[in-house]
Parts: structure tokens; C-alpha cells; sequence
């Protein structure tokens, strides 16, 4: 028999964390299932833009974040070849002003640790693979692969782009491969001292059908990492990435400007990682069951928003079911809906086109949206 109202959530990336952490902020009973047995600090940096840190800022996080990443004073574009400068645009002090928050690039297994340290202690219960679900009127029972089930009174699937619960909603489907891959390699800043080269705190390198975006990844910028987009027809190969090597790079990224070769010749390590997505889906809820980040509107990363794309959609369902209370969890997921649809909807077809940033455009839209400051929007999907 429960006594309490209980939410429980699927997955503990970067979206069901945030979702945590907002969720037991504002007063709610808490529970994440992620099938890890735990997490480990991945070769991957991620930006975090103004529109986010905001959201930190009401998680308590602002300050530590800040001091942890970098801060780049532009987002640079440049010519593949010719290094010729394609956009500057303005973060650093600019951000801070007009968007009302820093621009960040920091390490992802490092944001993610310190947003994994403000969910309360006994929250997160790791090696718990969902699979199985059984909805009723009064309930929802989830299974996991160690045999164990749970109850409660709404699941949010924060399980990323093979969700399990979206399966559930809308069938078995595989996520679309792309047609593109992501190399990724962390350099250690002093091996790159042997250069008379300027490597910039957040430059992205484009040609016609290819890409490579570079930061720094710590405050004291003594790591620096790349992030590609490169054609590759099928991906043939077993699991999420896999060993590249800088054979391969040399080859995708031939008649690059001497500082892209420079990078290549410094990489250690480098995985490839495909890139998947899926077409915007008709629902994000049904019953007792809604979904936020990649479960919902995964999309290719170029334009370093799918996470806070995840973020945002944790903010916002909190915001949703604050207003109405867990009872009515089915006003607060259409709220939800109304509220992130157009929106996620719009930077998953410029971050799938990538054109973000190439030229010189204002990103005021992104950057400078602040999710607590709009009304919410109360015309719900019938
Ligand atoms: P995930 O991070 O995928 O988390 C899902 C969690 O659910 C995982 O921990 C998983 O183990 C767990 N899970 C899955 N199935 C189950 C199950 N059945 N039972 C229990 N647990 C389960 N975004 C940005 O904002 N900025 C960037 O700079 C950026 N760069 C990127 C670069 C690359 C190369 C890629 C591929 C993505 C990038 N992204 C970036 C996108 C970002 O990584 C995703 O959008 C983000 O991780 C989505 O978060 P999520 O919490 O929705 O899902």
C-alpha cells in the first residue's frame, strides 16, 4: 500500500538528473532507475549555454559550473582550408549581458557529476535496467532486468534515444541513422605547446559536407577537444561508438588548415560515434507516462543543444506539475506539451540542418530564452 505520491524517473543523464534535482527542489517524491551500475568520466566536453546556466542558477549549480568550464569570449566559424574567419559571434561578457547568463564548454562527465551531487542522497538506484510496464488506474508498475518492481504514481522517461518508455507509447522503432558520424578526442593543452599556433577557446571548422568544432573543456584550459561531423554511408558496427584512429581523421579532414592537421597529429585517442535521431513524434505523453530530451526529440549535436534541450523539458514539466499538482498529471504533461513542443521542434531542425552559427546571425532565440520568465502558455493540445 502507498502512502505518498511518487515520481519516478527513468534514466540519470544529463535530462533525468535535472528533472531529479528540480523535481525534489520543488517538494516532490523522487525516484531514478538508470541501468548503469555507475558513471565514469567519458572523453566528451558539451556546451552549456546562457538559456541553460539559468536553470543551474535555480538548481544551485551557476556558480560551481562557471568556475569549472571555460568561458569563450566567441563562437568562432571558420573556412575548412583557408582558416578565413565565416562568423564571430559574441559570448564572453557579451552573454552575460544580453542573454543574462555565461556561455560555457566544460567536460560533460564533470557536469554531470555535479548535477548528479545535488539529487538527495538514496535517489538514484543504479543497475536498474527498466523492462517491463503495467499501467492501471491508479498506478503505475515498473520492472527492471534484476527482477525487482516498483510503483508509482507517474514515470518520466529520461531514457534517452532507445527509451524504453517511448517504445512503450509508440511501438518498437529504431532511431534513423544520419548518414554522419562524430569523431571525439580529448588533447592535453601541453602537448599542444610545440605549435606557434593560436588555438582558440571555441572555434568550429566547416566545409561543404564536414565539420570539426573545438574547445576547451576546464577553467584552466589545459584540456582542449574536438567534436566532428563527417558522411559516412551505414553504420555497420557493434555499440554506441568505437576506435577511430588518426588514419582515418588525416583521410575525412585532407586539405584542412595546418591547425586541424596539428590537432590530428596531437589525438591520443579518438572514438566515432554514430549519429542518430528520429522524426518529431505525435505524443509526449499518454496516461501516466511522459517522455523529455532525447527520448522525446533526439536530433544530430551540432548545434550543442540537445542536452539543454533535455534541461529545458526538466524545467518545464516541473513548472507544469507545480501548477497543477501530481493529481492532475494529465493537465500538467498537456501544459508540458504546449509549453516545449514548438520550440524543441524548432532547434531539432536547425541543430539536424546544421547551419547554426556558420555565418553571422543573432542566437538571441536560444541563447537569451529564460524558461521561468514567459507565462505559462495555457491553450493545450485537445
Ligand atoms: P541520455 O544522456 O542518453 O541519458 C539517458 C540515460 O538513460 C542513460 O544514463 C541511460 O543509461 C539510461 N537508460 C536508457 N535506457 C534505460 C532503461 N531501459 N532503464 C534504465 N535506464 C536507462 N548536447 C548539448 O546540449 N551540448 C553539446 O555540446 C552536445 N554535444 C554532443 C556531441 C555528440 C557527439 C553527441 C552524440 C551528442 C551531443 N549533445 C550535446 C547531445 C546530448 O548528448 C544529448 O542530447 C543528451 O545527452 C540527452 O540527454 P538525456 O538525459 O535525454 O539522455
Amino acid at each position: 500500500m502507498r502512502n505518498k505520491q511518487k515520481i519516478a524517473i527513468v534514466g540519470a543523464g544529463l535530462g533525468g538528473a535535472a528533472a531529479a534535482t528540480l523535481l525534489q527542489k520543488a517538494g516532490f517524491e523522487v525516484d531514478i532507475y538508470e541501468q548503469a551500475p555507475e558513471f565514469s568520466r567519458i572523453g566528451a566536453g558539451i556546451h552549456m549555454g546562457p538559456n541553460i546556466m539559468k536553470i543551474f542558477r535555480r538548481m544551485g549549480i551557476e556558480q560551481k559550473l562557471s568556475d569549472m568550464g571555460s568561458h569563450p569570449d566567441f563562437w568562432f566559424s571558420r573556412d575548412g582550408a583557408s582558416g578565413d574567419y565565416l562568423s564571430r559571434i559574441p559570448l564572453g561578457e557579451f552573454a552575460r549581458k544580453e542573454y543574462g547568463a555565461a556561455y560555457i564548454t566544460v567536460h560533460r562527465g564533470d557536469l554531470h557529476a555535479l548535477q548528479m551531487s545535488t539529487i538527495a542522497p538514496g535517489t538514484v538506484h543504479f543497475n536498474k535496467r527498466l523492462t517491463g510496464i503495467e499501467e492501471t488506474d491508479e498506478l503505475v508498475r515498473l520492472r527492471f532486468s534484476d527482477g525487482t518492481t516498483t510503483e508509482v504514481d507517474i514515470v518520466i522517461g529520461a531514457d534517452g534515444i532507445n527509451s524504453r518508455i517511448r517504445e512503450e507509447l509508440l511501438g518498437a522503432e529504431k532511431p534513423l541513422y544520419s548518414g554522419w558520424v562524430a569523431h571525439r578526442a580529448l588533447i592535453r593543452s601541453e602537448v599542444l605547446a610545440k605549435y606557434d599556433m593560436d588555438f582558440e577557446n571555441c572555434v568550429k571548422w566547416w566545409s561543404e559536407d564536414r565539420h570539426m568544432m573545438v574547445y576547451h573543456t576546464t577553467s584552466k584550459r589545459d584540456e582542449y577537444y574536438y567534436v566532428t561531423g563527417v558522411p559516412h554511408p551505414a553504420w555497420d558496427f557493434q555499440g554506441s561508438f568505437v576506435d577511430s584512429s588518426r588514419d582515418e581523421m588525416y583521410d575525412a579532414f585532407q586539405g584542412y588548415h595546418p591547425t586541424v592537421q596539428a590537432l590530428i597529429e596531437s589525438s591520443e585517442s579518438v572514438t566515432k560515434w554514430p549519429l542518430l535521431n528520429r522524426n518529431p513524434l505525435p505524443l509526449w505523453s499518454r496516461g501516466r507516462m511522459v517522455l523529455l530530451g532525447d527520448a522525446c526529440h533526439p536530433m544530430k549535436p551540432h548545434m550543442a543543444q540537445g542536452a539543454g534541450m533535455a534541461i529545458e523539458d526538466a524545467a518545464m514539466l516541473t513548472r507544469c506539475l507545480q501548477e497543477t499538482g501530481l493529481t492532475d498529471y494529465r493537465t500538467a504533461f498537456k501544459l508540458y506539451e504546449a509549453n516545449r513542443k514548438d520550440r524543441a521542434s524548432r532547434v531539432q531542425a536547425v541543430s539536424n540542418a546544421n547551419t547554426w552559427l556558420r555565418t553571422q546571425e543573432d542566437p538571441a532565440w536560444v541563447y537569451g530564452y529564460d524558461l521561468y520568465s514567459h507565462p505559462l502558455k495555457s491553450e493545450v493540445a485537445a
